[in-house]
């Protein structure tokens, strides 16, 4: 890798196998043109034995930050030298930059990206009884923000249901009890809010839990796209609502884009150019 000169931006990246049709570098690059940043954005697909040495040539050719996809969240966490409380909660990284004092530092900023997205199409903080599907890393980073921001009561349930009890009990030693595990067969709603944390929607599938648990419910699907599974199953399913984790995607990396850069853009036109782009059939 060359070293790139300030002419040509400071560069960023997102790392991850596969990463060909993430969207972050559109994401990043219509902040840059928003905030007057000069900025160089691209993906980088690591082996999937290979995270280290890719982000160590990132950087060291000049490398200002990175974000960190699948399947490397959990690589990243080990990597770095210092961890934000939610990354460390969540043994999950998504955002890495160089530390004042030198050394890596991690963030996890899919948390608080999605309580800004779910403020933006909620009325205001509330104490939501909010039913969260799946116990990986995604649900492992969102959970702790959720109880913090919006959730009264937290029921996780998860296919393996091992994996909901150790994230309940992790809450619980962290100092949120509201939190409970309950296995898929036997969830029972009502819920104000119901979050696919799952990676079902890659599969074109949905979590095997009973329909009525999306009754009247507002659906969340961290997944997005122009329809996913899960929101088409939700709404046929009597969901008031369903929305797909487009605006939690450009909300955590806002937040990235501010640890970087020290600006705080706007997400809500990039939001609506994404949406447009997706729903007439880009990717
Ligand atoms: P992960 O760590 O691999 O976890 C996958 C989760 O999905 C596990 O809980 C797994 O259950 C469950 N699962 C997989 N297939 C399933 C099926 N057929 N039925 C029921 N449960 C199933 O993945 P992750 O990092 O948590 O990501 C989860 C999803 O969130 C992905 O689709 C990802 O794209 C999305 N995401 C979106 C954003 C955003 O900004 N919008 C940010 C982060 C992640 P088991 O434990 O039983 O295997």
């Amino acid at each position: 890798m060359t070293e790139l000169g300030a002419e040509e931006g400071d560069r960023y990246a997102v790392i991850g196998h596969p990463v060909a049709h993430s969207l972050s570098p559109l994401i990043h690059e219509a902040f840059a043109r928003q905030t007057d940043q000069h900025i160089r954005y691209e993906r980088i697909e690591a082996p999937l034995n290979g995270f280290v040495r890719t982000v160590e040539a990132f950087f060291g050719a000049g490398g200002r930050g990175c974000n960190v996809t699948v399947p490397f969240k959990g690589d990243a966490s080990r990597f770095v030298a210092h961890l934000d409380p939610e990354a460390a909660f969540a043994d999950a990284v998504n955002t890495i930059l160089v530390g004042p004092a030198g050394g890596f530092a991690g963030y996890n900023t899919d948390g608080p990206g999605l309580v800004a997205d779910l403020r933006r199409l909620l009325d205001g903080p509330r104490e939501l009884s909010v039913l969260l599907l799946g116990a990986g890393g995604a649900a492992r980073g969102v959970a702790r923000p959720l109880l913090r921001a919006l959730a009264g009561r937290l029921t996780i349930a998860n296919r393996t249901p091992e994996r909901a009890d150790a994230l309940a009990r992790r809450l619980a030693d962290a100092g949120e009890p509201n939190a409970r595990a309950v296995s898929f067969a036997e969830l029972s709603g009502p819920f104000d809010l119901v979050i696919n944390a799952t990676s079902a929607g890659l599969g074109d599938r949905v979590p095997a839990v009973s329909a009525s648990v999306l009754e009247g419910a507002f659906a969340y699907d961290l997944m997005y796209g122009r329809e996913t599974s899960f929101c088409r199953w939700a709404l046929a399913s009597g969901a008031r609502r369903a929305e797909d984790g487009l605006g939690m995607l450009v909300c955590q990396a806002a937040l990235a884009f501010e640890l970087w850069r020290g600006v705080r853009p706007e997400t809500e036109p990039v939001r609506q150019a994404l949406r447009a782009r997706l729903d007439a059939g880009g990717t």
